[in-house]
């Protein structure tokens, strides 16, 4: 056995060839963070672009360190092997990023990511060292390339787990974590680089055969050019970024012309235009306003058409359209160009008058309302030749000049039902009395209350769970909870009609606290069951409004339940999103450092400045229903879709498209790229039981989605 050579290394040179190795995985990250992307292509080109960057990075590195070793022989190496082992270390990019753009890590996705970058690191170096051919051949130690193969492995793991932490850190503090898993990364490159240079027993008599390929003196100038390509990668992603900014920016303005549109239909009713409930509400907040500084009047009239049921069932409902829209032409016509005509429901008018409004002159225009009413009404379609004959019940309510506004139009209502339940054709100011519909609050309060607390007159509370399905392959892996009511003596009561009633009489802190307790403990039982499920949660403004106990009760149930926090969602409607903008972005913050995801619900129907929805930390957003239902008959609808995904994509925001109904309107978002589709075309929200066994049918596609994943994996790294 020949004497063997005591290997010594160039101090400065292998500090250079860590931090070439560190560098490169800091860049990796870097576009690990693009290969996460929901647009599918630019995703695969980052994927390709940072293995190929990331990789060159690493077999840098083994070069550079090469270099620190000094033989006293000419040294040089033979160029097919040494291109085969750049190939290897881009392979093992390749499955180092995708595997680092799951969603999340399981722990076979651990294994199977550190094994399969660690059997890849080591066939780069081995590969690499066999372009050093030697005469006599290098002995190996097989322990020490054991030992190499080993730190390869945990350095990996170690690098990945840094890695998926990082999502978890405050924004501020991704970039020092960042930093971390690149030196980690690093070291596991350098780390098995020179375990495995122990390994190699070199005779003193070697020589070297491989000197007519690559000289090790060329070696300086080619690693040079391999880090310059990385820093021109880099150089690109920073310009493309740029770029995508840009687009970003024109979209914005795109979608501002159409949102102030938008707006603008957003506050007429569609039927007559006149003004709806939003309008009515924000000009009566105003008025109210105005009313408790300088002392100005308010008043409000409900007009209520008696018997229009009648007329829209038995002559049909063009014929009720014509009615409503004659009513409000009639009504319009006695309104002052500074009066608000507004219409709330099917036939339920109100018009707000400011200034002047003593009694007389209310009584007076009550009266001129109904006059106007009641003549003759001809050509009705559908309702023969005969002219109908419509009559009115008019509530009149004043303001007193404290309090909010919206009582007044509750008040206005309330008297109007009175002269209706009185037969109807006349008019009637509130009195105290009249609060039948008020009563009728304070009770289901009562109840609600009841039920909050288990006792068994409140009846029952549960949630019911609809699936969020992933357009493109079917997936299903979340579920919007919806609270259900179950009163005792009224059936089933609608979120929409109680959770209004809870915000009013200061339930809602109670109730949003039962149903992040409630979901949070489904998804424990989910996951006894083996089913790994997302669940969204829907967000009352006055929870957003105590974002201290808030954050706490989610601390709290997240903990008792070992919930991970990324598997909640909280859905906050985007009126809500854009009220109070500073004191809501602060709250989202909080819940966003928590882990939870955000996502903006009812998008479409509020006031966004999109400018503000960037600063946001949320990370989905829901078109409203309203959209979803015209997508078929509507181009105006399809364009402000269309709109809406783009640039939502271009925020890095996955869409979701509430309210699907019909095959033609999934197919229409699937063409336009949305990301995940909610609707009765798939399911209606179920009780959990029902729902476990529709995600356990849905569960076969599932599974041959993410063998799919992994066979895409395999052919993609070469392995
Ligand atoms: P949302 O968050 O926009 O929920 C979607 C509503 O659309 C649900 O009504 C759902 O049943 C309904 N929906 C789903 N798919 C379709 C479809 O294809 N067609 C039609 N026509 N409707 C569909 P739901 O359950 O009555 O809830 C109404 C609203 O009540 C919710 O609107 C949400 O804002 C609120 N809500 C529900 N649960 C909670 C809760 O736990 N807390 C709070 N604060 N609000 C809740
Ligand atoms: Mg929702
Ligand atoms: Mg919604």
């Amino acid at each position: 056995m020949p004497a063997v050579l005591a290997l010594r290394f160039d101090p400065a040179v292998v500090v250079l060839s860590y931090l070439t190795a560190a560098f490169a995985s800091f860049v990796a990250l870097d576009l690990a963070q693009r290969v996460r992307t929901p647009d599918a292509l630019v995703a695969r080109i980052w994927w390709i672009a940072g293995s190929l960057s990331m990789g060159t990075g690493i077999w840098a590195m083994h070069f550079v360190g090469m270099l620190a070793l000094k033989l006293p022989f000419l040294v040089g190496y033979d160029t097919a092997v040494t291109l085969l082992s750049w190939l290897a270390a881009v392979a093992v990019s390749a499955i180092a990023l995708r595997v680092a753009a799951q969603e999340t890590l399981t722990s076979a996705g651990l294994a199977l990511g550190a094994l399969s970058m660690g059997a890849g690191i080591c066939a780069m170096h081995y590969t690499g060292m066999a372009a050093l051919v030697l005469a006599p051949g290098i002995q190996w130690d097989w322990l020490l390339v054991a030992a190499s193969a080993t730190v390869a492995t945990a350095a990996a793991a170690a690098a990945l787990c840094i890695f998926f932490g990082l999502r978890r850190l405050p924004r501020a503090w991704a970039r020092w974590g960042q930093l971390v898993a690149a030196l980690v990364m690093g070291a596991a490159v350098a780390g098995m680089h020179y375990t495995g240079m122990a390994a190699a027993g070199i005779a003193e008599s070697s020589v070297c055969l491989s000197t007519a390929g690559l000289r090790g003196d060329n070696l300086g100038g080619l690693v040079a050019g391999a880090t310059f390509a990385l820093l021109l990668l880099t150089l690109v992603t920073s310009g493309l970024d740029a770029r995508g900014e840009r687009r970003t920016n024109r979209l914005q303005q795109s979608l501002h012309a159409a949102t102030t549109e938008l707006h603008e239909q957003a506050l007429r009713d569609a039927l007559t235009g006149l003004a709806n409930r939003q309008l009515l509400d924000d000009r009566l907040q105003h008025a109210a306003a105005r009313g408790q500084r300088d002392g100005v009047r308010l008043a409000l009239l409900a007009v209520n058409l008696d018997g229009f049921k009648p007329i829209n069932d038995s002559f049909g409902l063009t014929a009720g359209d014509h009615v409503l829209r004659e009513t409000a032409r009639r009504l319009q016509g006695l309104a002052r160009s500074h009066d608000t005509l507004a219409r709330l429901g099917a036939d339920e008018f109100v018009l707000m008058l400011e200034g002047e409004v003593g009694e007389t002159a209310l009584a007076q225009v009550a009266q001129r309302l109904l006059d106007a009413l009641a003549e003759p009404m001809a050509d009705v379609p559908g309702a023969g030749s005969q002219p109908l004959r419509l009559s009115a019940s008019v509530g009149i309510a004043l303001y007193d000049g404290a309090g909010p506004g919206e009582a007044l139009v509750a008040q206005a209502d309330s008297a109007a039902q009175s002269v209706k339940r009185a037969g109807g054709n006349g008019f009637a100011f509130f009195e105290a009395h009249m609060q039948a519909g008020v009563r009728e609050q304070v009770e289901l309060a009562r109840d609600l209350r009841a039920a909050l607390a288990g006792e068994a007159g409140g009846g029952r509370l549960a949630l019911h769970y609809q699936p969020k399905v992933a357009s493109e392959e079917g997936e299903v892996n979340g579920v919007e909870a919806l609270l259900r009511w179950q009163h005792p003596l009224r059936g089933a009561v609608g979120p929409a009609h109680f959770i209004p009633i809870a915000e009013r009489f200061g339930l809602i802190m109670p109730l949003g606290d039962w149903v992040i307790a409630e979901s949070c403990r489904q998804l424990a039982a989910w996951r006894e069951q083996g089913l790994q499920m997302r669940v969204a949660i829907n967000l009352s403004v006055q929870q957003l409004r105590q974002p201290d106990a808030l954050v706490r009760h989610f601390q709290t149930m997240l903990a008792r339940y070992r919930i991970d926090a990324r598997l909640l969602t909280c859905e906050i409607t985007e009126s809500v999103a854009m009220d109070d903008a500073s004191a809501t972005e602060r709250t989202l913050q909080r819940l966003a450092e928590l882990g939870l995801g955000l996502s903006i619900d009812d998008f479409g129907t509020g006031y966004s400045s999109l400018a503000y929805l960037r600063r946001l930390p949320v990370s989905q957003l829901k078109i409203d229903r309203s959209f979803i239902q015209d997508l078929e008959t509507s181009a105006d609808a399809r364009a402000i879709v269309k709109a809406v995904i783009e640039l939502a994509h271009a925020l890095s925001l996955t869409v979701v498209a509430e309210g699907v109904e019909t095959e033609g309107q999934a197919a229409v978002l699937r063409g336009k790229r949305c990301d995940k589709l909610q609707g009765f075309l798939f399911a209606r929200p179920m009780p959990p039981d029902e729902l476990a066994r529709w995600a356990m049918d849905a569960r076969d596609d599932r599974l041959r989605f993410s063998a799919s994943v992994y066979a895409a994996l395999d052919a993609g790294a070469g392995v």
